[in-house]
C-alpha cells in the first residue's frame, strides 16, 4: 500500500499540473476526508477538492480523482452552476486536462465487493476457522492449540440483503 505521504504528493502534483494547464481564479484547497463511498468531492463554493483517505489507496487513483474533481471546478467556473454534473461541460474540462471523460467507478465500487466468508480448517483436529478474507499466502498458519496446519477449505460469498 502506498504511504500517506506518497498519496498526498500525488495529489499536490496533479493539482499543480491542472493549475498549469487551466488555471482557475483561485488555487483549490485540498482536503482529505474519511469518505467511505466516494473517492472525491468538488466543493464549488469554497473552491476545495475533497479526497478520500479511505477509498484512495494508490497515487494513480489519487491523480485520477483529483483531475476528475478539478474538472468539476473548471466546468462550473466556465459555465456556472448548470455545469455541476457529468455533462458536456465537465467532459470538455476532462478532455482539456488530458483525461478520458468518463465517470470512473473503479474505486467507488470497492465498497461493493461482495463479502466473503473464508474457511480454514486445521488438518490435525478439524477445527474450522472462519475469516472475512484470505490469509496472506506463502506463510504457514498453525492451530495454536494442537499444532496442526491450517488449510484453506472454502471461500463463499456472503449474500447481502439490500
Ligand atoms: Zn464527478
Ligand atoms: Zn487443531
Amino acid at each position: 500500500m502506498a504511504s500517506v505521504t506518497a498519496l498526498r504528493e500525488a495529489a499536490e502534483l496533479a493539482l499543480e499540473e491542472a493549475v498549469n494547464l487551466f488555471p482557475l481564479p483561485y488555487v483549490p484547497i485540498l482536503i482529505w476526508k474519511g469518505y467511505r463511498v466516494t473517492a472525491g468531492m468538488a466543493y464549488y463554493r469554497s473552491g476545495a477538492i475533497g479526497l478520500s483517505t479511505r477509498v484512495l489507496q494508490t497515487p494513480e487513483a489519487v491523480r485520477e480523482t483529483l483531475l476528475h474533481e478539478y474538472a468539476h471546478l473548471l466546468a462550473v467556473h466556465r459555465h456556472g452552476k448548470k455545469a455541476a454534473n457529468h455533462g458536456e461541460f465537465w467532459r470538455q474540462a476532462m478532455r482539456d486536462l488530458g483525461q478520458a471523460p468518463q465517470v470512473r467507478h473503479s474505486y467507488e465500487v470497492e465498497r461493493n465487493v461482495p463479502r466473503q466468508q473464508v474457511t480454514y480448517v486445521c488438518i490435525k483436529c478439524g477445527k474450522p476457522f472462519v475469516r472475512a478474507r484470505r490469509l496472506p499466502k506463502r506463510q504457514r498458519y498453525i492451530h495454536r492449540n494442537c499444532g496442526g496446519d491450517l488449510r484453506l477449505q472454502s471461500i463463499q460469498p456472503i449474500e447481502r440483503k439490500s
